[in-house]
């Protein structure tokens, strides 16, 4: 008798093509492992509009554990992951992209690892091909990410990841919405062991994050997590003042006390503009982050779900 129930939890947009690849795939594991522990997949449907639901409702007629969250529309991989976890019910919860770069054979080391007690084990990417346009892009954010913020993202981690009951457990309790979900396991703490492995080359040709999409989580990311921006503009603020300040009272001393020939061939207005002109890009800079700021506060008070269901298959609430 199998002893331990394991979720899989595999989010996808779009992937008609890879969804009946991936669940062969991972039952013949599990048809593997089935003296030691029983399986779940949660598949979550991102408001995919190809034949993807079809897909999903024939599965889950012929296999009573393969439970399925559909949502109204498309909220990102971060929210779908989210919602799988929420409706996890095994003893261990994998997170597996359904377009086979995580490759499903690493299931029974990632099971291995958290047998001999670790409670988060992560897949780690040897190699990742992207044009070198992402590339530089991705190195900007995570440097950027880790410098300023305190939820720490390494470039090659994935979120093909196993999470002890108990991770879960925590995980679920975050509200924010603006998630990355792996920066927030992170965060979490707990004992963690690493897998390695190469990304193979997605098989079927679509990229669910376009350019602009990542950009967006990236943003999100960088203001959820840290107030060096406004920081930032603060420190502006005070140093503009500072030197102005001082330049001004240079001036005054050199024209009114010195007759200083260089002091004296400002003229009022002059000063004025200058004056004025930096002060007004000091205004617009912190105008610019308080918006960032505000955007986030009101999207975090506004306290809207997650994300909505239109349907559910096999899954009890
Ligand atoms: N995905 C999703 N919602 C989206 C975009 C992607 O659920 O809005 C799924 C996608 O179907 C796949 C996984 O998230 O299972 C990873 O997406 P993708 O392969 O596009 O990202 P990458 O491999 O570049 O990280
Ligand atoms: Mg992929």
């Amino acid at each position: 008798m199998p002893s331990k129930l394991i979720s899989i939890i595999i989010p996808f947009y779009n992937e008609e093509n890879a969804l009946p690849l991936i669940y062969a795939e991972l039952l013949k594991i599990f048809q593997g492992l089935k003296e030691k522990y029983d399986y779940e997949l949660i598949f979550i449907d991102d408001g995919s509009e190809d034949k993807s639901p079809e897909i999903l409702e024939g599965l889950t007629g012929q296999n009573n554990k393969v439970k399925y969250i559909q949502f109204s529309r498309n909220f990102g991989k971060e929210i779908a992951v989210s919602a799988g976890l929420q409706n996890v019910s095994g003893d261990a919860a994998i997170l597996i992209d359904a377009d086979l770069q995580h490759p499903p054979e690493l299931i029974s080391e990632f099971l291995q690892k958290w047998k001999n007690g670790a409670d988060i084990v992560v897949g780690m990417r040897k190699n990742y091909k992207q044009s070198r346009f992402r590339k530089f892009c991705s190195y900007i954010f995570y440097k950027v990410q880790n410098a300023i913020s305190d939820i720490k993202i390494l470039p090659n981690e994935t979120d093909y990841r196993l999470l002890d009951r108990k991770v879960v457990a925590q995980f679920n309790k975050f509200t924010e919405r603006g998630r990355i979900v792996r920066g927030l396991l992170n965060w979490l703490g707990f004992k963690k062991e690493y897998v390695y492995f190469s990304v193979p080359e997605r098989k079927f040709d679509k990229v669910g994050y376009n350019f602009p999409k990542l950009a967006r989580l990236a943003l999100v990311t960088l203001v959820s997590h840290s107030l060096l921006p406004l920081k930032l503009a603060g420190y502006l603020g005070l140093s503009i003042t500072f030197l102005f300040g001082a330049a001004g009272f240079l001036l005054f001393v050199g024209k009114y006390i010195f007759n200083n020939s260089f002091a004296r061939s400002f003229s009022g207005s002059a000063q004025l503009a200058i004056l004025i002109i930096f002060l007004i890009g000091l205004v617009l800079s912190c105008l610019g982050f308080m918006a960032l700021y505000i955007a986030n506060i009101q999207n975090e008070v506004a306290n809207r779900p997650l994300y909505i269901i239109k349907k559910k298959k096999n899954i009890n609430d």
